[in-house]
């Protein structure tokens, strides 16, 4: 870290309070400021080359360097750098966008509404699911089933949905109408003796359980993440989505797939909908849309959605909804340009077959005496490690050890999480697991299991 009172670091702890940091601690320690990025890799302010091996927050499918969305971005702000969606207004990158959004959905859908980041999208479909049960004459049904681990933000709705402690502590949350059943984890939920499948069927059986207890008719919508990301990469058991969405339509609950992570190719297929054979009412999309060069998220929704809203906004006059920044020109101009590289580079088929061969690699160490599981489908995976005395301790401590050597994860508690840009070669790829693989024995000589 460079030195001084006029140093990046020190002004950064003096004037930023960040996200998902611990602020005391930060005042200690500071930050790692990262300056530039050249495909998969970052580098910092000392001149030090990282590999990405988070693509950013999930997020930066096409590299850290992609000329083209910079051009696309340049090309619409001097066109056109801002215009609304409010009042019938509307534009030409939105309207492109929109379409070949509709175009490439896993299954039949109308709409897309456009919001600027997954929180404001899920917090957005909740307000939107409410409406919709105001408009069918419904106003009990208002509950929203998420799951325990599961992921879908951090404003006041969508946080609530989010399963995960650190989420709701301190904060006053969940919010009244949130519910959530448990996580489909079989290395850690299943049961001595348990098959995955009858794992799955327990988890299909609990969901039930829970929609009896309180009521069919006063559930509005199921939401959950085809892949569980921030929860630990939590890749479904066998048979689990089949049985969830059979418990779905028994009784006539909307479901809603978060596919904020996984949408534009992370799972191998367009979207993890097609990867899972999961048929959605509402799909959320954000991050790898413009590849996180700019800010947007979007989710689409079916005729049955639609409908109601459409008459209810009818009968009061205006859909009350909407964000200054919805449907950005800029964003929409990036978010085209971005899918189109996937598609003309065929990156959805890199994610399956680099990403087939990233998870014969995470699953050949999982045999080494700290790893507990490796998991992961396509271009997402995990190395879940034996907790320590403080669960937490050891992932931090392999985090730490995996940056010094120049490669970026994420520990979620004891979970490595692993998810490169779309852009990754098996030479990279194997270049990150020699460094994840020298660091668990790092780890094996200062942490012990
Ligand atoms: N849903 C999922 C599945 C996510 O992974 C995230 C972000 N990690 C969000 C929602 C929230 O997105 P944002 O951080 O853009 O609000």
């Amino acid at each position: 870290m460079a030195s001084g009172m006029n140093s990046q670091e020190a002004r950064d702890i003096a004037y930023h309070l960040h996200s998902y940091t611990n602020a005391a601690r930060h005042l200690e320690v500071g930050p790692l400021v990262i300056e530039r990025g050249e495909g998969p890799y970052v580098f910092d302010n000392g001149g030090n080359r990282y590999f990405e091996a988070m693509a950013g927050l999930w997020s930066v499918g096409l590299g850290f360097n992609e000329q083209r969305l910079v051009d696309a971005a340049t090309r619409q702000m001097k066109a056109l750098p801002f215009y609304h969606s409010f009042s019938h207004k509307s534009h030409g990158p939105v309207i492109d966008l929109a379409e070949k959004l509709i175009s490439i959905a896993p299954v039949p859908m109308s709409k897309i509404y456009f919001t600027n980041s997954g929180s404001e999208a899920n917090d957005t479909v909740v307000k939107l699911l409410w409406y919709r049960s105001n408009a069918l004459g419904q106003p009990q049904r208002k509950k929203i089933i998420s799951r325990l681990r599961g992921y879908h933000g951090v404003t006041v709705a969508s946080a609530s949905l989010t399963g995960l402690p650190n989420n709701h502590r301190s904060f006053d949350l969940p919010i009244a109408n949130v519910l959530h059943t448990m996580a489909p984890h079989f290395g850690s939920e299943g049961k001595e003796g348990e098959s995955e499948e009858e794992f799955a069927t327990r988890c299909a059986e609990e969901l039930e359980a829970l929609i009896q207890r309180e009521g069919p008719d006063t559930i509005a919508a199921f939401i959950a993440e085809p892949v569980m990301g921030a929860g630990g990469v939590i890749v479904p058991p066998r048979t689990y989505w089949e049985k969830i969405q059979a418990v779905l339509k028994r009784h006539d609950i909307l479901l809603v797939a978060d596919e904020v992570i996984c949408a534009f190719g992370r799972t191998g297929k367009m979207f993890a909908c097609e990867t899972y054979g999961i048929e959605p009412d509402i799909l959320v999309m954000s991050k790898q849309i413009t590849s996180s060069y700019f800010p947007l998220s979007a989710f689409m929704i079916n005729e049955r959605v639609f409908e109601p809203i459409a008459q209810e906004s009818d009968r009061i006059g205006v859909l009350g909804h909407g964000f200054t920044a919805s449907g950005h020109p800029v964003g929409a101009a990036v978010a085209l340009e971005n899918i189109a590289i996937i598609e003309e580079r065929d990156l959805v088929r890199n994610a399956a077959e680099t990403g087939a061969y990233m998870q014969d690699r995470l699953n050949a160490l999982a045999g080494h005496p700290l790893v507990v599981e490796a998991r992961g489908i396509g271009l997402i995976g995990a190395l879940e490690l034996k907790p320590g005395e403080i669960p937490g301790q050891r992932g931090a401590l392999m985090n730490r050890i995996m940056q010094d050597k120049g490669v970026i994860s994420r520990n979620m508690t004891d979970a490595m999480a692993f998810c490169p840009p779309l852009i990754v070669s098996r030479a990279q790829i194997d270049e990150m697991m020699g460094v994840v693989t020298e660091s668990l024995d790092i780890l094996q000589q200062q942490m012990p299991a």
